[in-house]
């Protein structure tokens, strides 16, 4: 299924221009992630010092949150060139080997939805990461021999949207592991009138809130519907973004409302209310329901209903809030013990 939504947090081809122009080369330019980007200070300042290499490094969270931008970053800190690949594109143990050792002393490999790594090479990057060597078998038969090749010291800065389907020796072998959030809704203005200013495009204050309110927390997303609303403005406006402009554009052409949930956030809300009493239900019956794949829905659709308290994961399957129904204008019926939860 392609995925269209102007709110999808997912990378598009039409991205790509955007994700290199407006990447922030520094720490000091990341905007949010305080907590993150502080502790990043104090692991690049240690190894600087020691005159080491940087430590392997791990980020999950939701997509288009900047985990591929703070690999960039931490290889332009630290002064070193960074490769990028994705667990998928890595498809057999002779690939990683390739890479490997390719790599020049303190290089960082990115490696994308790193849980998505095949058995085989993740066998060959445990001793990559933790010993700098890789273990090659040379010859067939009863004459093969084993070596082992060293390696430089490099840094492996893996990103995952699932934590949870990392193997526990690989995770075992990042020194630091950081948890990537939603931004605020100040980060997100910031963002969105940054990249305003670097594209050029006329932008008022408020056009800007308007535009960081219904980003649902992303910078790709608040990055998407900048770009939308400049091409919007042209268009059939005077060229300026204003509140008017955004609000009617956003929310009335595309669709997205004041908190950032689009059609196919609400169609899930209304799905488990409507269909299925609130709740409890599987996340492949919802799935099943609207017709989406269940890891978009885990991937992209979920977190941000539930960091917004619409939704609420139980043992027993999703199950809508109180703010859900609000939200949707549904009054909760039945009896009190089927209520939905208060978040
Ligand atoms: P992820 O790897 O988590 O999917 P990316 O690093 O590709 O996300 O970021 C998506 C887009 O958001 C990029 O275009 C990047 O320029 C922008 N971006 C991400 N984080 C920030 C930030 N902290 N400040 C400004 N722009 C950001």
């Amino acid at each position: 299924m392609t995925d269209d939504r102007i709110l999808s947090s997912n990378r598009k081809p039409e991205d790509k221009a955007l994700d290199y122009a407006l990447r922030p080369k520094t720490l000091d330019d990341y905007t949010g992630q305080e907590h993150v980007v502080e502790n990043l200070r104090i692991l690049i300042e240690a190894a600087k010092k020691r005159g080491e290499p940087l430590d392997h490094v791990l980020f999950y969270g939701p997509p288009g949150l900047g985990k591929t931008t703070i690999a960039h970053v931490l290889a332009n800190e630290m002064g070193v060139n960074i490769k990028i690949t994705a667990g998928p594109s890595i498809e057999r143990a002779g690939d990683l080997a390739a890479i490997l050792t390719h790599q020049r002393k303190g290089d960082v490999l990115f490696i994308d939805e790193i849980h998505r790594l095949g058995r085989a090479v993740e066998e060959v990057l445990y001793p990559a990461m933790e010993d700098f060597a890789l273990d090659i078998v040379i010859g067939k038969g009863p004459a093969a021999k084993n070596v082992r090749l060293n390696l430089p010291r490099f840094t492996v800065v893996g990103a995952t949207t699932r934590l949870a389907l990392l193997t526990a020796p690989l995770r075992a072998r990042f020194g630091a592991v950081y948890r990537m959030d939603f931004y605020s809704l100040d980060a997100m203005r910031a963002i969105v009138t940054r990249a305003a200013a670097m594209l050029k495009v006329p932008i008022q204050p408020d056009g800007a809130d308007e535009i960081a309110r219904r980003a649902r927390g992303t910078p790709r997303v608040g990055l998407r519907l900048l770009k939308r609303c400049r091409d919007y403005a042209e268009v059939r406006g005077d060229g300026v973004i204003t509140r008017e402009l955004a609000a009617h554009f956003l929310g009335e052409m595309m669709l997205v409302d004041e908190l950032g949930l689009d059609d196919t956030d609400r169609r899930v809300l209304r799905t488990i209310i409507q269909n299925f009493g609130g709740g409890p239900v599987g996340l492949e019956t919802i799935a099943a329901s609207i017709s989406e794949e269940a890891d978009t829905i885990m991937d992209v659709y979920e977190p941000f209903l539930l960091q917004q308290g619409m939704l609420d994961r139980t043992p027993r399957g999703r199950m809508a809030t109180i703010n859900a129904y609000r939200h949707l204008g549904i009054e909760p019926a039945g009896d009190p013990s089927s209520q939905p939860p208060l978040f």
